[in-house]
């Protein structure tokens, strides 16, 4: 009679220690305890999975007040949309937390839309919320999406980035925060509804509107192109928080030709613009000014708070340089402390800086560029040097390095 064996792994019963019989089949210690082993894996798998569902953080909404305070740290100036999103953040909360009751009421989202030049503080403030929050945050970019079928990402990639930042537990990443950067970049470009697909455009408008719209959407969990073999996750965006924010540029004409054929008031007279605050025309932005940019009303319409950021002075720049948390002069300082060296700026370098920032144009984002070209030279050659405890930033050096950078360049051609 043939020796008995194992019903699993086939060996034989002089092969192994001990070999348990059942009704028609054989099973050997080894087969038992790999059996084991993995029935405890899946469970604990599943406990994990059970466990990363239901435990969501619970929230403690933070009043807007306090949101505010807490971007003061951070953003100088930009009090209007400040306020905006400590409110719209607030209310997030709210909605994330609220009971449907009898009276049938239920607190929609509004999410949000910031116009304002390029470098006054738009990612900035998007990027400083984050930091409070206590739910999952991403920044996407408007422009590398593209309508389905053309090259480029599709729209559900800015979910993965969510979905990503929220370690891949769906729950929490359908009561995120999501900014959408240059969002000017896909208005069509024209007022008129083109017949040909516009695929820098609307395409992407309408794809968009999918996401703010608040449905079911199949997310790749690794991005990219969406492929067949994927396993897609499903998330429901009906509560997530959307941010939008985009320069506009040239949206003040729209602004200032819609305030002068105002049919009410100095009706066709074009001194009316002259009692506006005409230096800063984006305080007036209203929905309309942004249809007649190029956005389509659908869009509009999903974004129901709508605020602007200032452009910034040359006693914001000043105040940007020195005053954040992380304000620049914090920065080099820090990085000089770090070599042992104390770095003094004179006030005249500080406002050199502010004054070359200010004929760039870039915003504060001329500041940075502007410092480094200074600071390069000493950041270079300081570390060699062990007994330099001191270093002072004075405007002739300043300005010697200055006019030797690319920066000075780009200045005269400006
Ligand atoms: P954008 O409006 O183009 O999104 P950013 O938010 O990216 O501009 O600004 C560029 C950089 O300039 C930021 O990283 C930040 O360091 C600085 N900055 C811009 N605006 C402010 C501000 N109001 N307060 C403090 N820093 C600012």
């Amino acid at each position: 009679m043939a020796q008995v064996s194992c019903s699993f792994c086939g060996r034989k019963k002089n092969e192994v220690e001990l070999l348990l019989s059942g009704i028609d089949a054989h099973i050997c210690n080894h087969c038992i305890a790999q059996g084991y082993q993995v029935i405890t894996e899946e469970l604990n798998s599943k406990d994990d999975k059970k466990e990363k569902k239901t435990k969501l953080p619970k929230l403690k909404s933070i009043p807007p007040t306090e949101i505010k305070r807490f971007l003061e740290q951070y953003v100088i100036g930009q009090d209007e949309a400040k306020r905006s999103l400590a409110v719209a953040v607030y209310n997030h909360y709210k909605r994330l937390n609220q009971t449907v009751t009898d009276d049938d009421v239920v607190i929609e989202k509004s999410n949000i839309i910031m116009v304002g030049e390029t470098g006054t503080g738009k990612t900035y403030l998007a990027k400083s919320i984050a930091r409070i929050l206590q739910v999952p945050f991403c920044i996407a970019d408007a422009t590398v999406v593209t309508e389905a079928g053309y090259v480029g990402e599709d729209v559900e990639t800015i979910l993965t980035r969510l979905l990503q930042a929220a370690d891949y537990n769906v729950e929490a990443a359908e009561r995120g925060i999501v900014y959408i950067d240059e969002m000017d970049k896909i208005a069509r470009k024209s007022d008129n509804p083109s017949i040909t697909r516009d695929v820098s455009g609307e395409g992407v408008q309408q794809a968009l509107l999918k996401l703010l719209e608040g449905s079911s959407v199949n997310v790749p969990p690794q991005g990219g192109r969406k492929h067949p073999d994927q396993k897609m996750i499903t998330i429901n965006t009906e509560n997530i928080l959307f941010i939008c924010g985009g320069a506009f540029d040239g949206i003040e004409r729209h602004i200032a030709k819609r305030i002068n054929t105002r049919p009410i008031g100095f009706s066709g007279d074009n001194r009316i613009i002259e009692i506006f605050d005409k230096g800063n025309l984006m305080r007036y932005v209203t929905a309309q000014d942004l249809k007649s940019f190029g956005l389509i009303p659908e869009l509009i319409g999903r974004l129901p708070v709508l605020t602007h950021l200032n452009p910034l002075d040359r006693e914001t720049l000043r105040r940007i340089l020195t005053e954040p948390k992380n304000a620049l002069v914090k920065q080099y300082s820090k990085l000089f402390a770090m070599e042992g060296i104390a770095l003094h700026f004179t006030e005249e370098v500080l406002d050199f800086i502010v004054d070359q920032a200010m004929l760039c144009k870039l915003g504060a984002r001329g500041l940075r560029a502007i410092c480094e070209s200074i600071m390069t030279d000493a950041m270079f050659d300081l570390p060699s040097q062990k007994d330099v405890k001191e270093f002072t930033m004075t405007l002739d050096y300043a300005q010697e390095k200055f006019s030797k950078s690319s920066m000075s360049l780009l200045r005269s051609v400006a």
